[in-house]
This record gives C-alpha cells, structure tokens and sequence, in this order.
C-alpha cells in the first residue's frame, strides 16, 4: 500500500508538470502539447457549458473515458489527477512542521457542493454557465494564463535585457526561448489579479482545513461524487473493526466515519488511511450502503419500484431536456448581436457566453495580446469572457490560434483559408479625433495598415479648416474589422480616430 501511495504522489507530480508544461508552451505558433484535453476531463464543465449553449462537442467522448473511471474506481483524478489538487497537497506539505491536522467525523457541510452543483445545473437549464467561477481546471488556468505567465514573462524578458545590454550576452538563449519555448515577450492582461485572488482563496482554505475546496466547493468533485457512490472497486470495501479513529482523524476529505467505514463519493484515494497498520477490515460485514448512500446526500429507497422522488426526478429532467430544445430553435432563428468584438470563429453571442468556460486559453495564445477578459460590457452573464482590445491589441490577419486552443468549441476552429473571411466588426472614422478629419493635417497610417488588399480605408478630398485635404472613409463591405487600423492609429490613448464596432 504504500508502494500505491508513493506511485500517487508521483502521478500527481507528473500531471501537474504535464499541465503546466502544456500552459506555458501554449503560444503563437501553436506546438507541442494540446491543452484542449485537460479540460475534457471535467463533467461538470463540459456538460453544464453543453446544456447551456445547446451544443455538442468531441469532447464528450474523452470525458466518457473519466465517467466510466469514476465508476469503477471512485474520485481517482481528485487525488491522483487533479493539478490543482496537487498544488493544495503541496501547499498542505509545506505546512506540516507548522500544523497539525485533526480531523472530525463527517458533517452535513460536505453537502453543499453538491446544492451548489444542483444551482448550476438549473442555471445551465436556463442557458447560464456559471460552473467556471468554481472548476478547479479553469480557476488553475486562468490563474496560469492570465496572472502568473504575465509576471513570469515580464521577469524572463526584464533579466535578458539586462544581460543582452550589460554583458553583451544571452541573445541566441533569449530568442531561443521565445522562438520555441514561450513568448517571452512583454504581456498583460486585465484583472490579472482578481484571477490571482480567486486562486489563493482556495489554496489559504487548505491551511485551514485540507482540501477544503474539494470538501465543500469543487463542482467536478461533486460530479464524480454522484458518479462514485458505490464503485465497483472501492478503496476501502470494509469497514474497520478497530475503533482507534486514527484514520478519521487523518483523512483529508472528511469521509471516514466512526464506525470505520467511509463515504466513497468524498474519498478522494490518497490512500493515507490504507497504510495505517490500525486498518482491521471486518471481514463479514460490508459498509452500509444506506448509510454511505444517505450520507452523500443521494438518499434512494431501498425498495423496488419508483418512488415518489424518482418521479419527480424524470419529469424535471424530461421538462429541462423539453426546455433546452425549445431554446435552441429559439436561438437558431433569432440573431443577438454582439456588445464586444468577439474573437474570429466565436458562436453567437448567447452561446458564446454559455459555452466559454473562462480558461483563458485563447487570451494567451492570441498573438498581439488583443484577446482580453470583459467585465460587465457583455452582461453579468459574459463576465470574463474574452472580447478582442483594439488598444491592448488587434487581430493578425494570418492567425487563427484562438479556435485552435478553445476548449469548448465557444470559439471554432477555423481553417486559414476560413479565418480570412470573418467580419468581426466594421470600422467607423471618428471625425473629431481623426487627425486630417479633425485638424486637415495629412494622416496615411491607418490605410497603411489595414491587411485588406484592396483597402478597407480609401481616401476621398474634403474642405478641413478652409485647405482640401485627402481625409479617410472606410468601405463597409471590404471592412473585416480586425482593429490593426484603431491600434496603429497614432492618435494617442484609448479614443483613436478610428474605432471597430460590434456587428
Ligand atoms: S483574435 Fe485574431 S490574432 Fe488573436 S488569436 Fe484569434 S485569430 Fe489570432
Ligand atoms: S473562448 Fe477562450 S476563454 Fe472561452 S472557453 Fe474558449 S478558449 Fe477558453
């Protein structure tokens, strides 16, 4: 058994560097390792973000792969998996000569994940997809992506300057690392520290109590725990005859009971209790099911027949299965124009915001920094969602990374050839801030600029201040509202002379 213990935490250590080995190569030009997987993993995203955009995707096949794990072993990617379980052990590991942990007997409170889950669940129902603000694979992403890389970029880029400029040394190591590694180049998003606070909470629970996020909180904890109630090779088949409570007291989740047997749907198989010598399996008897199952809080009757409950438990289900078609015809014949420019690929503005888990993943991958996370300009519902910046920065005309690195398909994967022909917005001159509109003085940048080859930016001859001057107009039709003209404008902070807006 601890031969299994070491091989846990070895796996743990092996996911989280794939994991962040996967993140931090995840630049233009797309390479190495692809992302997209680690999110599949997660039921509870992928079903919640797919009932709520009406959609469906690949992805459900991998995640069949993690349902029918849950089964048959229990919450294995809690423990062994999860990178952000990794990184709450570890932090726990740090504190050990600090703190000791001594834990109770089960409580009601491990209850409230799975009412937080029924919550997101209605809401998803409802075309709502707010089980990102609590999955532990994207609150790690975002974090990774839009808070830690930033800084982590700034300090690499920062101390090879330093060494490129005094010591005349390091410049084939600095390109090097950017050309094939990571960008290493200057980036930065908005509310990178909100992503920073939303990661630590978690990780300051854990001091207090270990694995407080996965007791309490965690969505995809709580749907591989309804998924684990009785696996069919559970960790600790029989309860233990001896009443010493040593391993109540140090179980991490909280699943172990007084009379030594334990709830499968919270053990998360860290396996610290198998390798108590104290461990004395009663042989004849078997944890009570009723018991296990009552205190997950999926209490069934042990009858035969469908009970009152169950009733109502199809007919609700059958009611929101009726619903979500019924929204989806809706939403395929009636068009909800966009509030932000959404990224090249991106699904209609209610779907979007439904299917978009907030990983971050197109943010970082998008080459001139241009995706950025909203606030409140696309509702409360599409908070942090990305929208493109034409300030922070525009989109390549030859790029098509964000499809390539979306999760959920919120935004597609679009061929080259594909990207080339999305419209994202359409350009307007603002007159009173556009300098030869404004002043009549000469101004070519933002034709210069602009990828179309026949030129979305022609020029036509006006009066200005009693002069004639060439002053520029845009061509509505020939317009792909990629932003690089509102970018290079040379009008400075954020009101240029030329602005995209949403079509
Ligand atoms: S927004 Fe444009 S430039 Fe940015 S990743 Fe997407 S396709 Fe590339
Ligand atoms: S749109 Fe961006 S942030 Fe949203 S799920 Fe796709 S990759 Fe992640």
């Amino acid at each position: 058994m601890k031969k299994l213990k070491a091989t846990r935490v070895i796996s743990q250590i092996f996911f989280f560097l794939l994991v962040a080995a996967a993140f931090t190569v995840l630049t233009f030009p797309i390479k190495f390792i692809d992302t997209k997987e680690f999110f599949l993993t997660s039921p509870s995203l992928l079903i919640f973000s797919e009932i709520s955009a009406v959609y469906l995707t690949k992805g459900m096949a991998v995640l069949l792969i993690f349902i029918i794990i849950a089964f048959l072993f229990g919450r294995v990617f809690c423990g062994w998996i999860c990178p952000f379980g990794a990184v709450m052990d570890f932090f726990v590991f740090l504190l050990k000569p600090l703190r000791k942990y001594k834990e109770s007997k089960p409580d009601k409170k491990l209850m409230i994940k799975y009412y937080a889950l029924a919550v997101f669940a209605v809401l998803a129902v409802l075309g709502y997809q707010f089980v990102w603000i609590f999955e532990p694979i994207t609150v790690f992403s975002r974090f990774f992506h839009l808070s830690l890389f930033p800084f982590f970029n700034a300090v690499t880029d920062k101390f090879f300057q330093y060494i490129i400029m005094n010591h005349d040394f390091g410049e084939n190591i600095y390109y090097a690392i950017s050309n094939n590694i990571f960008s290493a180049r200057s980036i930065s998003f908005k509310y990178s520290f909100a992503f920073f606070v939303l990661f630590m909470i978690p990780l300051l629970a854990a001091a207090f109590r270990r694995r407080f996020w996965c007791r309490y909180i965690c969505p995809l904890g709580a749907s591989l725990g309804i998924l684990s109630v009785n696996p069919k090779f559970a960790l600790r088949k029989k309860a233990c005859s001896s009443d010493c409570g040593r391993c109540e007291q140090i179980c991490r989740s909280n699943a172990i009971k007084h009379d030594g047997s334990y709830i499968s749907s919270e053990c998360v198989m860290c396996m610290d209790c198998t390798i108590l010598k104290c461990y004395k399996p009663i042989e004849n008897k078997k944890p009570c099911q009723k018991e296990i199952v009552q205190n997950s809080g999926l209490c069934q009757r042990q009858n035969k027949g469908i009970s009152r409950k169950q009733f109502f438990l199809w007919i609700s289900g059958a009611v929101a299965a009726i619903y979500v078609l019924v929204r989806k015809a809706y939403a395929a014949s009636h068009f909800s124009k966009n509030s932000v420019i959404r990224p090249p690929g991106a699904m209609k503005e209610k779907e979007f915001k439904a299917a978009c888990v907030r990983c971050g993943n197109c943010m970082k991958a998008c080459i001139t920094n241009g995706l950025q996370p909203v606030m409140f300009e696309s509702g409360f519902d599409g908070i942090w969602t990305p929208k493109i910046d034409n300030i922070t920065g525009y989109c390549e005309y030859n790029c098509n990374a964000c499809g390539q690195v979306c999760p959920t398909q919120a935004i597609k994967a679009l061929t080259p050839e594909e990207k080339l022909k999305q419209k994202l917005g359409k350009a307007d001159i603002v007159k009173n801030v556009c300098v030869p509109w404004k002043d009549g003085i000469e101004c070519l940048v933002c034709e210069e600029h602009c990828p179309v080859a026949e030129k979305a930016i022609k020029f036509v001859k006006e009066i200005i201040n009693g002069k004639e001057t060439d002053v520029p107009i845009v061509d509505a039709d020939l317009c792909i509202g990629c932003g690089v003209c509102e970018n290079k404008c040379p009008v400075e902070g954020r009101k240029r002379g030329i602005t995209v807006n949403p079509i």
